[in-house]
């Protein structure tokens, strides 16, 4: 198969032929339809993941078709169309016995933990615990982002976040997880501040209905205040939806009294913990939350309002390109992200 495959971390990747995976007792191969880029591949390509060893073939955010299943596998045959969380549960451990299979303990990651979907094919582990059907009326250009951006901010807006309508939620950092968030808590029923330096995300997110807009540009030191003045006293909900410590400060600062943060974003261990205003967190009586995407068992209340046409994921996504162009695309997410969503194709 073709596959985009780097041998050394921040040097330019490579598309070339491998061998196809083959499934394990209980995993399935996925023939790849279509791949999100995510910023999380470039973090990996950087190095600053320690899951990863090298050479690697990148991407997690996919939907496809079964290809094959290993003998183990009951729910699911070749020819299903599907996706699956970025995180792979074990279906073994007491946080998957818990139901909170987006912890797992002994969790695999495609792209990360072993060879992802930049890829004409990926192999995925423990496939009854983990695939999640997509319908025929979704796209998998749609579909690919459910397991990633998507169903990572749905978690945290709705799960995590528990929001509620006429509640103002902020926003810091609208990439793709964050316009997804935006686009789902109005959904809700919310009023959302979008944070973000670039005006074109801020473009985006009026258009999936912000309600108000800051340029943090024009708040080098976090953008907390601007929100708790446009707020009447500050957002219900806030998401630090980039990883960084900038908007992870700026977003417990952007809180009314019982207010509550949730950290979406992963700040990458190489930088250290950021430094968070506590004081801020007792006297106001603050929740500290954070979201790791989402368990394919929690996907059916998403995919309804996805079928409904009440969430559009296809709206975020910007440009599709082919596997050819993925290692530039892939480089150039450190110095221009962009707004929106690439999807890659690998069968064309
Ligand atoms: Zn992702
Ligand atoms: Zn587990």
């Amino acid at each position: 198969m073709r596959a985009v495959v780097f041998e050394e971390f921040g040097k330019i990747a490579g598309v070339r032929d491998v061998p196809d995976p083959v499934p394990s007792d209980q995993g399935v191969v996925v023939r790849v339809e279509a791949t999100g880029l995510c910023r999380s591949d470039w973090h990996g390509w950087m190095g600053h993941d320690p899951d990863i060893t090298l050479p690697h073939v990148p991407g997690h955010e996919l939907a496809g078709v079964v290809e094959a299943v290993g003998s183990a596998v009951v729910n699911w045959r070749p020819g299903d169309r599907v996706t699956v969380p970025f995180v792979c549960a074990c279906g073994r451990c007491s946080a998957c016995a818990a139901g909170a299979q987006q912890v797992c303990e002994r969790q695999t990651q495609p792209g990360f933990t072993h060879w992802g979907s930049f890829a004409q094919y990926v192999a995925l582990e423990q496939a009854d615990v983990n695939l999640v059907a997509v319908p025929e009326e979704l796209s998998f250009a749609m579909a690919a982002g459910l397991g990633c951006r998507f169903a990572t901010a749905f978690r945290a807006v709705v799960g995590q976040g528990r929001v509620g309508p006429g509640e103002w939620v902020a926003v810091h950092g609208c990439g793709g997880v964050g316009l997804s968030a935006v686009m789902i808590a109005v959904a809700c029923g919310a009023r959302v501040v979008a944070v973000d330096v670039s005006a074109r995300a801020l473009e985006l997110a009026r258009a999936f209905g912000a309600a108000a807009c800051v340029d943090a540009s024009a708040h080098p030191g976090g953008a907390g205040e601007a929100v708790r003045e446009l707020t009447g006293g500050g957002a219900h909900l806030s998401l630090d939806a980039l990883g960084s410590p900038v908007t992870c400060a700026a977003s417990v600062r952007s809180l009314r009294w019982q207010g509550r943060h949730v950290q979406v974003g992963l700040l990458p261990t190489a930088a250290g913990d950021p430094a968070v205003p506590m004081s801020r967190v007792t006297g106001l009586e603050l929740e500290i939350l954070g979201s790791h995407g989402m368990a394919a068992h929690d996907y059916p209340p998403m995919m309804d309002m996805v079928r409904a046409g009440v969430l559009r994921p296809d709206l975020l996504v910007t440009s599709t390109i082919a596997l050819e162009a993925a290692p530039a695309a892939l480089a150039a997410m450190g110095t221009a992200p962009g707004a929106g969503v690439t999807i890659i194709e690998p069968a064309k």
